[in-house]
């Protein structure tokens, strides 16, 4: 099994029980596809969803929307921030009272506040395209798992080979909900994570921990409590023999051991586990 293969069998798992349920994700009505992502821009989804209940009741078309005032959006966009996306949802909306989605498909580009996100989001989601939507949280956890460093072009060479047999829209929500539990931007959750050694993210942090381990006091004395649980009347001088560390190094963990209580220095020479 390849790596990409891999990534969708087990990212497409995990969303099986972990997928956030909302009413735009039954949808393929574009019109809904593009409300929601045009307010869930910059906005935590569950918030974004509160706001696209109430858009979608108040206008179910782009023809409801385009005939209202710059004001009248502005006043139920209230509380969402970034005001120029209700303008340009206004402008869309006007747009689209005369053109249908399918006379200007696949360029909804063209849209004002339409973007490559938000494009490929309403291809996927409406027309069943084999295409991934792209946003910040998307990149990060390609760039984390497979280890690139261009994830858009990475995207573009394998989106056809990792979407193949499965509907695009299952793995780009999937990816969604990942990106917003697991692999967060700050602190993700390795290590509950179900990629662990599959991530190259995590095999490099694996890694790093490793390295700053080896040779560190907690190694060495891990490495003498573990030869003192195996033998008996241990003597320094062998002990030496067998831990690489400096000597001066290797007497004070010593020392260190026998304060806490841990093991018994008898005579300077020999050593064993403190009864
Ligand atoms: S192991 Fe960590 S970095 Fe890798 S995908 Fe999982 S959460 Fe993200």
């Amino acid at each position: 099994m390849n790596k990409e293969h891999i990534f969708k069998k087990k990212l497409l798992y995990w969303s099986k029980k972990n997928t956030r349920k909302y009413s735009w994700r039954k949808t393929q009505d574009p019109w809904k596809i593009l409300l929601l992502e045009v307010i869930a821009q910059q906005t935590q989804l569950d918030r974004a969803n509160s706001y696209y209940e109430d858009f979608i009741k108040k206008f179910p078309t782009p023809q409801e929307m385009s005939k209202i005032s710059k004001k009248d959006i502005l006043r139920m966009w209230s509380g969402l921030g970034y005001n120029n996306r209700a303008l340009r949802l206004l402008e869309t909306s006007k747009i689209l009272s005369k053109n249908s989605f399918d006379s200007i498909y696949p360029d909804f580009d063209i849209l004002p506040g339409v973007g490559k996100y938000t494009k490929n989001a309403i291809l996927s989601f409406a027309y069943k395209e084999k295409v991934i939507a792209q946003d910040t949280n998307v990149l990060r956890i390609f760039t984390r798992f497979f280890g690139i460093k261009e994830p858009e072009k990475f995207i573009e060479k394998n989106q056809l080979n990792i979407l193949k047999n499965i509907q695009s829209r299952k793995f780009n929500e999937a990816l969604m909900d990942f990106g917003n539990k697991i692999c967060t931007s700050k602190n993700p959750s390795c290590s509950i994570c179900i990629f662990d050694k599959y991530c190259s993210k995590f095999m490099e942090n694996e890694k790093k921990s490793k390295s700053k381990f080896k040779g560190s006091n907690r190694e060495i004395r891990g490495k003498i409590i573990k030869h003192l649980t195996e033998n008996k009347n241990v003597n320094i001088s062998d002990l030496k023999k067998i831990i690489t560390a400096e000597e001066k190094k290797l007497n004070e963990i010593l020392k260190k051991l026998e304060n806490e209580g841990m093991i018994t220095i008898k005579n300077k020479k020999l050593i064993e586990i403190s009864s």
